[in-house]
């Protein structure tokens, strides 16, 4: 029960928060409005003025700097997370995931339908 769990570490916040984050890019619209791109880009922003372990949301603004969130529709969303992610993959010595897979992992479910 809760009174057993810890708070979460860098790793688990970081787990939960991509699980948030790919999600979202996957159920983005297609063809967001003016407005909804206008409110995802400063989700964003304010995403990583606050995400809760200091030195990922410095290093997230810097990347954010160079590469500024792509919220025209939901295929360049979900590759921009997917980019933003692998650069941290990258950054700790992790495998880079492959972007073609992106809506399978985090929409689709694989095609044998073991997830429907
Ligand atoms: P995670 O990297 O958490 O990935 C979870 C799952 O996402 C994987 O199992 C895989 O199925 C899928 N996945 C992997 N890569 C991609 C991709 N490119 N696109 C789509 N799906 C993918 N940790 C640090 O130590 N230092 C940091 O500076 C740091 N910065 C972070 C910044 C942000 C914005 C976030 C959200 C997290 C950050 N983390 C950082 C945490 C780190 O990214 C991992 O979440 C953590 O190390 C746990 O890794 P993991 O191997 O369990 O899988």
């Amino acid at each position: 029960d809760y009174e057993k769990e810890c708070p979460p570490d860098k790793e688990t916040l970081g787990r939960a928060t991509w699980t948030f984050l790919h999600t979202m890019a996957a159920y983005y619209p297609d063809k967001p409005s003016t407005m909804e791109q206008s409110t995802m880009k400063s989700l964003l922003t304010s995403f990583s003025q606050f995400y809760p372990c200091g030195h990922c949301a410095e290093h997230l603004r810097e990347e954010m700097k160079v590469d500024p969130p792509k919220v025209e529709s939901r295929k360049e969303l979900s590759w921009w997370m997917c980019g933003m992610h692998n650069k941290v993959n990258a950054m700790l010595g992790k495998d880079l995931f492959d972007c073609n897979k992106v809506d399978e992992r985090w929409r689709d479910g694989p095609s044998d339908g073991r997830c429907d």
